[in-house]
């Protein structure tokens, strides 16, 4: 589970996480349309479309849950990127589920998943490049889908958010833990670390940026 039910208070980190998925939508807004509309302070305000209950989890390392169902080393570096589908129930904690199960119970289409599993991978892409280009490990993360009607037609577009919230970031060098994990196992400085990622990705332009040498072992490149 990421948590999702535990309150995280932490000052500011809204804003920085608007910021953060603003900048992800519109950098991939080519590779596959989104809900995204416009954003001001903590708020994004987005097009209405129907969710499809599943969480599209793309993986580039094995870490969290995967290591721990399967027994996989921590940190092992997949051939090539996995994708794995859960269903959005938080009273059942997301539960891992098959391509089967999503068609027995008709959560999504065939035809939507041959839709959305290609650009999973294309954002995963695009993505991997970016936080490679700035000194960040795209270990995993998480991606949501919505049903938009538009102009008599039903087309898939991206949906929630891409955030430090839902993807994990590892240093490329320390391998310093730079996403919510530093909150899951209490590793303080989770703001440090957003910051961190938007300032490396040129993001945050404002007093919030603050010098993060400051923060002690958060390396800046
Ligand atoms: N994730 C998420 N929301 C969820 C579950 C997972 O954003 O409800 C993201 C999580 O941040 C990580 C990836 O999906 O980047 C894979 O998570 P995993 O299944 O290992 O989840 P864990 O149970 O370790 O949170």
């Amino acid at each position: 589970s990421s948590f999702d039910r535990k309150i995280c208070d932490v000052t500011g980190k809204g804003h920085i996480l608007t910021e953060m998925t603003t900048f992800w939508f519109n950098a991939t807004r080519d590779i596959v349309p989104n809900h995204y509309l416009k954003s001001f302070e903590n708020y994004i305000l987005a097009k209405k479309c129907t969710v499809i209950p599943i969480e599209f989890v793309v993986r580039n390392i094995a870490t969290g849950s995967l290591t721990n169902r399967l027994g996989i080393e921590d940190g092992t570096v997949l051939e090539k990127p996995l994708i794995e589908f859960c269903y959005k129930n938080d009273e059942l904690n997301d539960p891992l589920v098959a391509r089967e199960h999503i068609y027995a119970f008709d959560w999504a289409s065939a035809s939507e998943l041959n839709f959305i599993v290609p650009q999973c991978l294309r954002i995963n892409d695009f993505m991997q490049g970016m936080f490679k280009g700035v000194g960040i490990k795209l270990v995993d993360f998480k991606l949501e889908f919505g049903r938009l009607n538009q102009d008599g037609k039903k087309n898939i577009i991206l949906a929630d958010e891409i955030s430090p919230d839902t993807c994990r970031l590892w240093d490329v060098i320390s391998e310093e833990k730079l996403d919510k994990d530093r909150f899951r196992k209490n590793l303080g400085n989770l703001f440090e670390a957003y910051q961190e990622v938007a300032r490396r990705l040129n993001i945050l332009h404002e007093e919030t940026n603050i010098s993060p040498v400051k923060f002690g072992k958060l390396r800046s490149i």
